[in-house]
């Protein structure tokens, strides 16, 4: 069942909510939007159930990418929700708007601004290499200046995440050794959440939860994994701030 992985009270006077899905919930892709919209259904029943006078906003506020591994980030503004634009990440300084990024293995990370801004950010190895962390902190320091936090959602682990040696060492190049891990078979693995934790505290931002769960380990049960089987359906990180 979903569950909150951050509430944070903020500065700015609004609540930051941070939470994720799982495979009781449903599938979150966006390849088929009745099961999505029943998934997202599931997923705010069971948070409000668990966590008296919590209201999940409407899905007609949750916001989509279509992720492409890249740096591209857009902003929800009060036009309208984003539906599907490509891009790896999400920020605004909206209230009740829910940004969302759906995840089968790669880290679903949200920052969160003090100032009363939110981003959410989908960093797989490709993400990571060109700077998608970084690039999303940026743009909500611009949208809203103010102390970051971050909140690491659950991701494939360096047990089950084996990794070529070329990447691995570009890995190591840019993030430093911690980024190397070996495998439950000992094979060349990569840290993503060591990489994720690098960048955050050249940032100089705080993590406030990190949820180290790994999604091949649990693959189908908690959490879907398409290193474990190429599975198209995910699971998903959603975020949003609200007035106090
Ligand atoms: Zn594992």
């Amino acid at each position: 069942m979903a569950q909150i992985l951050a509430k944070r009270e903020l500065i700015s006077g609004h609540i930051a909510w941070v939470a994720m899905s799982e495979v009781a919930d449903g599938d979150m892709s966006i390849g088929n939007y009745q099961a999505r919209e029943k998934s997202i259904q599931q997923a705010s029943h069971s948070l409000e159930r668990l966590h008296p006078g919590l209201e999940v906003p409407p899905i007609n506020n949750w916001s989509y990418l279509t992720q492409v591994h890249g740096v591209q980030i857009l902003e929800v503004t009060g036009d309208d929700i984003v539906r599907g634009d490509d891009g790896d990440a999400l920020v605004t300084t909206l209230e009740k708007s829910v940004l969302t990024v759906q995840v089968a293995d790669c880290v679903p990370i949200s920052l969160i601004s003090e100032g009363g801004a939110i981003a959410i950010a989908h960093a797989g190895w490709r993400g990571l290499l060109k700077g998608v962390l970084e690039e999303t902190s940026n743009n909500l320091s611009a949208t809203k200046p103010g102390k970051q936090t971050a909140v690491i959602g659950p991701h494939i682990g360096p047990c089950c995440y084996e990794f070529g040696r070329e990447e691995l060492d570009q890995f190591i190049q840019k993030f430093g050794i911690s980024a190397e891990a070996s495998t439950k078979i000992n094979s060349n693995s990569l840290n993503l959440s060591a990489v994720a934790e690098r960048i955050c505290e050249q940032k100089g931002i705080e993590i406030i939860r990190k949820d180290s769960s790994c999604t091949s380990c649990l693959a189908g049960t908690k959490y879907w994994s398409f290193r474990f089987n190429s599975t198209e359906l995910r699971q998903c990180l959603f975020a949003w701030i609200e007035k106090k």
